[in-house]
């Protein structure tokens, strides 16, 4: 997961007749299913079509008996509403007459016990017979409810209504939406799984009810049964991991487009994109093209899948909130149609996003941390190796953007530049490892809005992607530029394209594999640069890499849309102290001048010298206290106004990272595109 919270824009563009917005190629495709379901909607996943037999086994008997059932209705996006119902079979468990039945609390991706039961509208409880059950919340555990059920019931019925399009700050990534003509389904929202289950073994059958004339796309293959087919889509039986991985897309204008044409190097993806109106062009075909090239260079860079197809879900609007999540088949993105236009609209955060979710498919969906490994939805995650399952996916993903052509050589070093700079200013890692940010990820999810240098964040994606460039530079080193971390995912990543389930790794694997690599002291380096409290970051990636990290007067000319740039009045490298355009203290570091003249957080700067405040005259106020002028402000706090004297003379200053000529460039070598 990466996050980007934004507020939710309303939209309501014209109504569409049904089809209106198909493009002659999907309606070729349509000619694939059958005309019933052709006239409703388009669904654009092949099922696998098995010969039938009349023997059914006894084991089949008994898997059928022990097949969960769930039907989601979000056949009326308008009202905000979706509808539920769930047939859980509980024959061992009803032996007592009570059961328990849990809501997911820990989904995966969110890294948190963040399920969104909150949004939870209606919940009724029947037994087969029709008659209402009565339940409770177990004492001091809201997930978890218990169900007094008749002694002998083979099931229950549970109605579920949930309320859409208000995510909490950790269930983001994993909950519905429906805004405009696009939605999106998270089959974990709407589900209920007795307890005892494992996640595994636990099979259900889904089906979707869309709205009418809707598409639907989603890595859950189609069942050739349907029960309404002028009504509903089913959906193969699966796992209930594999259905809380799936969710499901729908929009009245869909596109759809084949990434890969050498199945031999990839297995086919499919690009599925949803935009909000008929006649705006979604994507251009040149970021299509950087996508198809970001799937290629992702198979030269780890060397197999662990998926046979794999589904890229676009939702291009303003409609639905900035958003994504990783998934082991499939990935969830929703950007808005400004940054899909051209290449070169493509930047920042958006540009990142697909890429990222992507690359997850084997870091953090195949390949998962030992602790976050559980076989259900609720039992507490040990999170701790999250600098493995984020960290690395935030470098290979950004990697793998540098090596498709979605970002320049120069955008890479101005993102390095950019994370070098605010690592040093992450003072927290005097009490707070790099790893506790991981293990306490859940409660970091937020932005802190005072002192966020000093509590930290969720560090453990950026400086975990510093970890991983160093661990590519020292590799290239120790081998004299014949391996590379490319050598480490292909060894580490190794997979079959029939993998079913995830593999879990411990910290001991990591070491061992990257010292099969190139041997050194990894288990070292891990404990210093991740594990161990630290008085002030330790840059030394940037000369492995063959540059020059160091402070000169000179501003580097990094672009504002450049990922995590800060924006305003950034004297964080002189003064110990950032700002808002409109004078607002932002950031101060401790036992900076700024901090000693008791400049804090939320203050609001008045007036600089004996002028009102501007940005300009602040700049040149630190100019000029070279000639030993003091820096004079007046600072409004609460309803008190105070003078403040910063005692700094030193000019203005910024972190600069230069090319050394002396070093190799190992840094232009990493960011090459791969050939083969
Ligand atoms: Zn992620």
């Amino acid at each position: 997961m990466i996050q980007f919270v934004s507020f939710l824009v309303e939209s309501c563009p014209s109504a569409m007749q049904s089809g209106d917005s198909i493009p002659s190629f999907v309606e070729q495709k349509n000619a694939m299913y059958d005309s019933l379901i052709r006239k409703v909607l388009l669904f654009t996943l092949l099922a696998v079509v098995v010969a039938g037999t009349d023997v059914v086994s006894a084991q089949e008997k008994k898997e059928a008996s022990n097949l969960m059932h769930l039907l989601i209705d979000c056949s009326k996006p308008s009202r905000g509403l979706i509808e539920a119902t769930l047939q859980i079979p509980v024959a061992a468990a009803a032996k007592v007459g009570k059961i328990s039945l849990w809501y997911p609390k820990w989904v995966p991706g969110s890294h948190g016990p963040g399920g969104p039961i909150a949004n939870i509208a209606g919940l009724q409880i029947h037994g087969a017979d029709g008659k209402r059950l009565k339940w409770r919340r177990a004492p001091g555990e809201v997930y978890r409810l218990e169900v007094e059920v008749p002694r002998g019931a083979k099931e229950v019925q549970v109605a579920v209504r949930y309320v859409v399009n208000q995510p909490t700050t950790t269930s983001f990534g994993h909950d519905c939406f429906f805004a405009g003509n696009i939605g999106v389904v998270s089959p974990s929202c709407l589900l209920l799984y007795p307890e005892g289950s494992d996640v595994d073994e636990q099979q259900i059958e889904v089906r979707v009810r869309p709205p009418a004339g809707w598409y639907v796309a989603s890595a859950l293959a189609k069942s050739n049964k349907g029960v309404k087919p002028e009504e509903e889509l089913m959906f193969q039986p699966v796992t209930l991991r594999t259905l809380v991985d799936s969710p499901v897309m729908l929009g009245r204008c869909y596109r759809s487009f084949e990434l890969v044409t050498n199945t031999s190097l990839s297995p086919p993806h499919t690009l599925h994109v949803f935009s909000d109106h008929k006649t705006a062009e979604s994507i251009s075909d040149e970021v299509v093209k950087k996508y198809a090239e970001m799937v290629r260079q992702a198979s030269y860079l780890i060397g197999s899948h662990p998926f046979d197809r794999f589904d890229i879900l676009l939702g291009v609007t303003d409609a639905l909130p900035k958003n994504g999540l990783e998934h082991a088949r499939s990935t969830f993105n929703v950007l808005p149609p400004s940054s899909l236009k051209s290449v070169t609209a493509l930047k920042g955060w958006d540009r990142l996003l697909v890429p990222h979710e992507y690359l997850h498919a084997w870091c953090g969906k195949f390949r998962r941390p030992e602790g976050m490994l559980t076989s259900d939805f609720h039992t507490p995650k040990d999170t701790e190796l999250l600098w493995v399952y984020e960290g690395l996916t935030q470098y290979l993903g950004e990697l793998v953007e540098a090596r498709s052509g979605l970002m320049t050589d120069e955008e890479f070093k101005n993102r390095l530049l950019v994370e070098l700079r605010n690592a040093m200013n992450q003072q927290g890692r005097q009490w707070r490892t790099l790893a506790d940010t991981a293990a306490a990820s859940h409660i970091l999810r937020g932005a802190s809005p005072s002192w966020g240098g000093l509590r930290r964040s969720q560090d453990y994606y950026m400086e975990g992607m510093l970890f991983w460039l160093e661990a590519d530079a020292r590799i290239r080193h120790l081998t004299n530029g014949n391996k590379s971390l490319d050598d480490f995912c292909h060894s580490f990543f190794k997979s079959q394209r029939s993998v079913k389930q995830p593999a879990a790794f411990d910290r001991s694997e990591v070491v061992k594999q990257l010292h099969a690599v190139a041997p050194f002291d990894w288990d070292g380096l891990i404990s210093r640069r991740i594990e161990s409290f630290q008085q002030q970051f330790d840059p030394e990636v940037a000369s492995l890499l063959g540059y020059s990290f160091e402070i000169t007067n000179q501003k580097p000319k990094i672009p504002t849309n450049t990922f995590r740039q800060s924006s305003g009045v950034d004297l964080l490298d002189s003064l110990g102290v950032s700002f808002s355009s409109s004078g607002e203290v932002r950031n101060v570091l401790l036992d900076s001048p700024a901090d000693k003249a008791m400049l804090a957080p939320r203050q609001m700067i008045v007036a600089v010298g004996d002028h009102k405040w501007s940005t300009d005259r602040m700049l040149s106020s630190v100019e000029q206290a070279v000639q030993g002028k003091p820096i004079k402000l007046l600072v409004s706090e609460h309803d008190r106004i105070k003078s403040v004297q910063i005692q700094y003379y030193g000019g203005l200053a910024y972190w600069n990272l230069t090319r050394d000529d002396s070093k190799e460039d190992w840094l232009s070598q990493i960011l090459a595109a791969r050939k083969k």
